[in-house]
This record gives structure tokens, C-alpha cells and sequence, in this order.
């Protein structure tokens, strides 16, 4: 009896936890207050905006993808962070970074001048990257 105890418990301990880390995988909204976290710019364009989630639960955001990347880069925060999202340009909605095709191109004009656009499938980012003369990327190389 004792032991069956036990095991309920642990099986709602581990439920528990799962529920919270997916909350916390979930894109956090943008508020028009919000700046970025490494140029400390506001956030005034929604399509260029990009987050990331670290272990603590602290939600990073930023105004260009190209100042996550170096945000990334400079705090070496791979271990630490558990969720990195990316502003789809044309349906202004977050998709998972990883799963983002990305197009480079001198001709789009981002906030820090990053250069970098993210969609949500490839044949849009095709299509962006014949319409700005740019190169379609992936989480890669766009995050080394
Ligand atoms: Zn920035």
C-alpha cells in the first residue's frame, strides 16, 4: 500500500514537471514596452523580432535575429537556453528557430542591420530570397 503511495506520487511529480518545462517552451507575447536584450533598442518591428527561454525561465528578447545570434555568441548560453523562437516576416507569428528557414541578404534592412529574415517554409523563403537577392540559411548558420 504503502509503496502504491509512492508511485501515485512520483507519477504526479513527474507531470507536474512536465507540464511546467512545456509552459515555459511556449513563445512569450510581445509587449510594446519590451527592448532588446543585447542592443537595448525597443522592439517597434514586430517581423524582425526574435526570443530565447534559459533554463532559469527568463525570457530574452530582441528587436533583430542578428543581435540574438551575437547575444548567443557572447553569453555562450547554449546549455542554459531551452527555447529560441524567430518572428515569421510575413505572418508575424513565432516558429521554432530550428525549424525557421532564414534568408541573408545585404538588400533587407533590419533593425541592427542583421540582414536576417526568418519563415516558416521554404518556398517563402525562396521566394524572399529572389525578391532581396539573398541566400536561404538554416538554424546553423545563422546561430554558429
Ligand atoms: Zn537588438
Amino acid at each position: 500500500m504503502h509503496i502504491k503511495l509512492k508511485f501515485i506520487c512520483m507519477i504526479i511529480c513527474v507531470s507536474l514537471l512536465a507540464s511546467c518545462q512545456q509552459q515555459r517552451l511556449e513563445p512569450v507575447a510581445l509587449a510594446p514596452e519590451d527592448m532588446c536584450s543585447f542592443c537595448r533598442m525597443a522592439i517597434s518591428e514586430k517581423r524582425y523580432a526574435a526570443q530565447l527561454s534559459d533554463s532559469e525561465g527568463q525570457v530574452f528578447k530582441f528587436d533583430d535575429i542578428g543581435c540574438m545570434a551575437n547575444f548567443m555568441q557572447r553569453n555562450d548560453i547554449d546549455g542554459k537556453s531551452v527555447a529560441r523562437f524567430v518572428m515569421d516576416f510575413d505572418e508575424r507569428i513565432w516558429i521554432k528557430a530550428e525549424d525557421a528557414y532564414y534568408v541573408e541578404s545585404s538588400e533587407v534592412t533590419t533593425p541592427m542591420n542583421g540582414g536576417v529574415i526568418a519563415f516558416t517554409t521554404q518556398p517563402k523563403a525562396q521566394q524572399a530570397a529572389e525578391k532581396f537577392h539573398g541566400k536561404i540559411q538554416r538554424f546553423g548558420e545563422v546561430f554558429q
